[in-house]
């Protein structure tokens, strides 16, 4: 990670950093916000690689923790309580758990789960989007957001019963007409992966569109 800069010393004097699990207040050079005593307590996954049964279109998926205990209250207050800034701490966790994993296939394009542009506007920021940014830059690979679109606004997948998520996603994605992606092959990027309805509705429809191989990387893996 990047040290600090000059601007976020200043702030840091106003308002100190603290981690984003237990609010401890953090040493004015900490470049990640999260203490030493949380990040070690994080409940990796652990697995590397691997094939879901469950998600026939995602070639490989990778989950750096189980979405439990600290990382919960990160992720909720990433997504939920506009803290955009946490990209690159939750980022550089998981960037740090798949260098542990050895050698990435090649891929072509990190791709984001899309958001709704009205949910956008309503949050300031797509989550999935900020991480796949800071996956970009620690993978050296292009993020495109012009590849997947969300086009129809749905409800929460969290909110819904197992058999409402299959539903509630048809036709809520869309490849864009423009882009051209044949026999490319895509690392897809999502925050937290419950069902794998969402990763897997939009890997096949980018199947459909002739992409080759989609592996999926999430932050954390709710367990069913
Ligand atoms: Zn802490």
């Amino acid at each position: 990670m990047k040290p600090i800069s000059l601007i976020e010393r200043i702030i840091r004097l106003l308002y100190p950093a603290k981690c984003m699990v237990c609010e401890t207040i953090l040493k004015e050079e900490s470049t990640a916000f999260i203490c030493e005593s949380c990040k070690k307590d994080l409940k990796r996954y652990g697995r590397g690689f691997f094939r879901a049964a469950e998600l026939p279109y995602i070639d490989g998926l990778f989950a750096a923790f189980n979405y439990i205990d600290g990382i919960e209250t990160a992720i909720h207050a990433f997504k939920f309580k506009n803290q955009p800034r946490l990209s690159e701490t939750i980022g550089g966790l998981l960037s740090e758990e798949l260098s542990k994993y050895g050698v990435l296939p090649g891929f072509d394009y990190i791709v984001p789960v899309p958001m709704h542009p009205r949910k956008k506007r309503q949050r300031g920021y797509n989550q999935s989007e900020l991480i796949a940014r800071q996956l970009g830059e620690f993978l050296n690979m292009e993020v495109r957001t012009d590849i997947l679109k969300k086009t129809r606004y749905t409800r929460p997948q969290s909110k819904l019963k197992r058999n409402d998520r299959l539903h509630n996603l048809e036709g809520a994605f869309s490849v864009s007409p423009d882009v051209f992606v044949e026999g490319k092959r895509i690392l897809l990027v999502d925050d937290v992966l419950t069902t794998g309805t969402t990763i897997n509705t939009c890997a096949k429809i980018l199947k459909d569109k002739g992409v080759n191989m989609i592996y999926g990387i999430v932050i954390a893996i709710a367990e069913k």
